[in-house]
């Protein structure tokens, strides 16, 4: 994007902030750096005055506009309903078209054109969290033709600490004798990470053969454990299929008698609204109705829930871009999730599992950090 095409999209976006500050304590940025530059208020300023030519684009913007996980709790806490972070968006394609960008993007760029994927491994070892599931079909959940596909996305396939997620969720669609397909090698990276870093014109081949696999294997849904594939999926792809995140599809399958609880410790556990599934796609009952069917379990909310949940860390790209400024947002979060007093924290996230379990073992806390796809398949009773 062209600065002239920033002034011409967001202008109007970034003049409606009134400098009220109302967003501050809200910014998980900010509430951990306490810099002017990193709250909404100060990065609207900054586009703002790039658009009317009183400032440049300097090393500084490009520091601030990539210090944004993407979270929208400003826009939620803001009277105008300012959009910060798509201004943000925009001016990272500025920054983009200016070569001015964090060059570790340019490792997952190369990645995603190579391999389809943003590990850089080649695109057959998706599957590779398989290899711990004992008796499994023989055609090991890939089939030519399927009413439900499950897409399963980079992070859960090739990141150990969130290979548990499709472990468990292909067991929850097995028993409840769903016709369902995994893509495997056959599956690309759903493009987020080049929307979050500013080049989204680049996402369009990976689009174009997502859509094309859903319609050769004629599948009616397509279902996601991953909130940020979920949310791409919608708001970027054209397909007749109906699109669900995994929490919507078990309350949908518990509903329909196919999944039944049939134990399930009595113990508290809180809930992480994650900000693609949350805030930004509007998932707010489904992992709740879910947890609470759960024999046992009773749910802790945290202060901060539903549309006013705080981002993990992990929203963004941040943790690629900054990761000490990623962490320190996670540090943040445990602290909230040990104010409510439960030990275990549910979340329906691969990206949150692996930036809260991962600081947590990091700095060896004491916290269960689970997806919701583990908890239901463990209450549904013993695995495959
Ligand atoms: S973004 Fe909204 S809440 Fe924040 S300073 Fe501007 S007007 Fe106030
Ligand atoms: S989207 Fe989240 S991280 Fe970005 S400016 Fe808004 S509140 Fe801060």
């Amino acid at each position: 994007m062209k600065t002239e095409q920033l002034k011409t999209l967001f202008y109007d976006e970034v003049a409606k902030c009134n400098h009220c500050g109302f967003c501050l304590a809200h910014c998980p940025v900010y509430t951990v750096t306490g810099r002017e530059w990193a709250t909404p208020r100060g990065k609207n300023v900054l586009v703002k005055a790039i658009i009317e030519g009183k400032i440049d684009w300097t090393p500084e913007i490009e520091e601030t506009l990539f210090r944004c996980t993407g979270c929208k709790l400003c826009t939620q806490t803001c009277f105008p309903a300012v959009e910060t972070n798509q201004a943000v968006l925009a001016g990272r394609e500025c920054l983009v078209d200016r070569k001015q960008y964090p060059k570790v993007v340019d490792r997952v760029v190369e990645a995603l054109e190579t391999h389809f994927n943003i590990s850089n491994e080649p695109n057959a070892n998706r599957t590779l969290w398989m290899e711990k599931l004992e008796d499994i079909p023989d055609h090991r959940f890939q089939k030519e033709k399927a009413r439900v596909i499950y897409f399963v996305g980079c992070v859960a396939a090739f990141y150990p600490m969130a290979h548990k997620i499709p472990q468990t969720f292909v067991q929850i669609l097995h028993k409840a004798d769903v016709d369902f397909t995994i893509l495997g090698g056959e599956e690309w990276c759903c493009g987020f990470p080049l929307i979050q870093a500013g080049m989204k014109e680049k996402m369009q081949k990976l689009v174009e053969h997502n859509q094309e696999k859903v319609k050769e294997i004629g599948a009616e849904t397509v279902v996601f454990a991953c909130p940020s594939c979920f949310h791409t999926w919608k708001e970027k792809y054209q397909t007749n299929a109906e699109l669900l995140h995994s929490t919507q599809f078990i309350e949908r399958l518990i509903g329909e008698g196919k999944i039944t609880f049939q134990n399930g410790a009595d113990r508290a556990v809180t809930y992480h609204d994650p900000c693609d599934l949350g805030r930004n796609s509007k998932v707010f009952d489904a992992p709740r109705n879910i947890l609470k069917r759960i024999p046992g379990l009773n749910l802790v909310e945290l202060e901060g829930n539903r549309q006013l949940s705080v981002c993990c860390g992990g929203g963004g790209d941040l943790e690629m871009i900054d990761p000490a400024l990623s962490a320190a947002i996670a540090q943040r979060k445990i602290e909230e999730i040990q104010r409510t007093g439960a030990g275990e924290v549910v979340t329906s996230c691969q990206q949150c599992i692996r930036t809260i379990s991962g600081y947590a073992r990091k700095h060896k806390i004491k916290l269960k950090v689970r997806d919701i796809t583990e908890v239901v398949l463990e209450a549904m009773g013993s695995p495959l």
